[in-house]
């Protein structure tokens, strides 16, 4: 497994690779690795002669810098767990490379209303951080495909928006969402939860769960108050549930007339937001 720091040695390792006619898989991450984001990496590798991870926390997609500060960092055990998942490539550039001082800065882009539902409603300027961010990666990596998680239903939407708005020629590939056996989505934060509060949070896989059903028979309104409601009991704090149609991510008013249906969530257990996400019509 090559590890590359610099740009311009990521990009010298690419060129050659591409002039085999080699393909390049590329799923970025922010470390704390898991399961989740060893799936991403599975995926490359099923489809992409080489695959490349990076691992890059994104201090400008951070709108809490408390949230920053306590990110979980586990490089030294992300790079066995990828050494071991036979990853080819990891990139773990600092930030002076990613956003060199000289660079030009990428205009925004209209994300058409895209970043301001869900998480960008709770979460100002996250979205403008993520797509500089990745943007900036694919610029690097040049890649043909991009493995992403529909674990963050939202940001992939929003990537998949840039891509075809930019023309980039790169094919989005969404993972699904890898789970513990409880239900809970696994992901980087659970670290911080105590085993009682992981216990808790599996209320939010069950109260997903639940609502297909149920919107057969009650009102979007009913089923987000039922939700939330179940959630409080469970002891989280429910910050959103969104029952939005999957393209455009507006707010589901008539359940029974949308064919594209998801339902995204966020609550709050021991400082930790969690957020996860169920297709309810496809
Ligand atoms: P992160 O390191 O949290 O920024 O996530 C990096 C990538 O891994 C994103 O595309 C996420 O959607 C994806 N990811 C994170 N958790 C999961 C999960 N439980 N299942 C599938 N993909 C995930």
């Amino acid at each position: 497994m090559y590890l590359f720091k610099k740009v311009s040695d990521l990009k010298k390792f690419v060129r050659a690779q591409k002039s085999e006619g080699k393909t390049i898989g590329f799923s970025p991450t922010m470390g704390a690795l898991h399961d989740g984001h060893i799936a991403l990496l599975s995926a490359s590798q099923k489809v992409c002669d080489i695959s490349i991870v990076s691992i890059f926390v994104n201090p400008s997609q951070f709108n809490d810098p408390d949230d920053l500060k306590k990110y979980p960092r586990t490089e030294g055990r992300d790079l066995v767990l990828l050494e071991r998942a036979a990853c080819d490539v990891v990139f773990m550039p600092g930030v002076e490379e990613v956003y060199p001082a000289n660079r030009k800065e990428m205009p925004k882009l209209d994300l058409q209303g895209l970043d301001k539902v869900m998480e960008g409603a709770f979460r100002p300027g996250h979205f403008d951080g993520v797509v500089q961010v990745v943007k900036r990666l694919l610029d690097i990596v040049e890649p043909d495909k991009l493995f992403m998680g529909q674990k963050d239903f939202q940001q992939f939407t929003i990537i998949d928006f840039m891509l075809s708005v930019c023309q980039m020629p790169v094919q989005l590939v969404v993972v699904p969402i890898v789970r513990e056996p409880s239900g809970l989505a696994k992901s980087s934060r659970n670290v911080r939860l105590s085993a009682g509060a992981r216990k808790k949070a599996t209320a939010i896989y069950k109260g997903l769960s639940e609502l297909k059903n149920a919107l057969e028979h009650i009102t979007v309104e009913e089923a987000v108050t039922n939700f939330n409601e179940s959630l409080k009991k469970a002891g989280l704090d429910p910050e959103y549930l969104s029952i939005a149609n999957g393209k455009t991510l507006r707010p589901v008013k008539d359940y029974q007339k949308e064919n594209y249906v998801v339902a995204c969530a966020a609550a709050w257990i021991e400082g930790v937001r969690l957020i996860d996400n169920m297709i309810l019509k496809q």
